[in-house]
């Protein structure tokens, strides 16, 4: 897991000056997200593997934020390591196939049991951390909570031990998907992010490590939501990198 941090301002500029035909919904993303966002402070990023910069020492408070991280050590790189889940909104099986666990013959895949035990093991070690990503599960975990484990994990976000990242309903495609239907998709579950946890709760990356392909305008998209200051993508294929290689030699001749 490689992920490169990057200013949300560079992200900007780059997709301006590559001339964003997002019009209209730009703006309508810009107001949604922000109002789903205001009230939030900064998230964590003890998230991947941040590079903090050289010769930092971070004191760890009882706060959700960056400042929530491990503590650093000068004068060296510091790597921090946080297990993370990808959990597909319905591939291979169905939205509910995947959440109790269903048809395991098919993917073996059960997203409740991801959540419970991951809330077990965060409340048992104050040292752990987690990420995550799909709203749609979350939330349908979360319906099913009692109060007492509720206001457990409101704590684990306040503490920025567990920590949402990305934040929409699910990490859409980038091969196919509208647009619109991302801004609809991401608005739902930072909706519910903010509604449910506050400040804690809101997103600081753009955590994009399954889709297909990578287009110009996720990336254009994610630059405008306020509060993501580092888009992470999975790795290219290595066949695409080799693809790339041979078509850049090709060109130079
Ligand atoms: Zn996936």
């Amino acid at each position: 897991m490689a992920t490169t941090r990057s200013r949300g301002s560079g992200l900007k500029r780059a997709s301006r000056e590559a001339g964003s035909p997002v019009l209209s919904h730009d703006l309508l993303f810009q107001e949604m997200a922000a109002a789903v966002l205001r009230a939030a402070v900064f998230l964590s990023l003890c998230a991947g593997s941040l590079t903090l910069p050289s010769g930092s020492r971070q004191t760890r408070r009882p706060s959700c934020g960056y400042e929530a991280c491990h503590e650093t050590k000068a004068g060296a790189l510091n790597v921090h390591l946080v297990p993370h889940t990808h959990d597909d909104v319905g591939w291979l099986k169905t939205v509910d196939q995947y959440y109790y666990g269903a048809r395991n013959e098919i993917q073996h895949a059960g997203v409740q049991y991801i959540l419970d035990s991951v809330v077990r093991q965060l409340l048992s070690d104050p040292t752990k951390r987690f990420i995550y990503v799909e709203i749609a599960f979350f939330s349908r975990w979360w319906q099913q909570q009692s109060e007492d484990m509720r206001s457990a994990v409101q704590q684990l976000v306040n503490q920025g031990r567990l920590e949402f990242i990305n934040g929409g309903w699910s990490m859409n495609d980038e091969a196919t998907t509208h647009y619109s239907a991302i801004i609809d998709q991401m608005s739902l579950g930072l909706r519910f992010l903010n509604d449910t946890f506050g400040e804690c709760g809101r997103p600081r990356v753009a955590w994009h490590i399954d889709p297909f392909g990578h287009s110009r305008e996720q990336a254009s998209l994610f630059a405008q939501v306020r509060g993501l200051d580092t888009h992470a993508d999975r790795l290219a294929d290595c066949t695409d990198s080799v693809q790339h290689t041979d078509d850049r030699l090709r060109a130079q001749r």
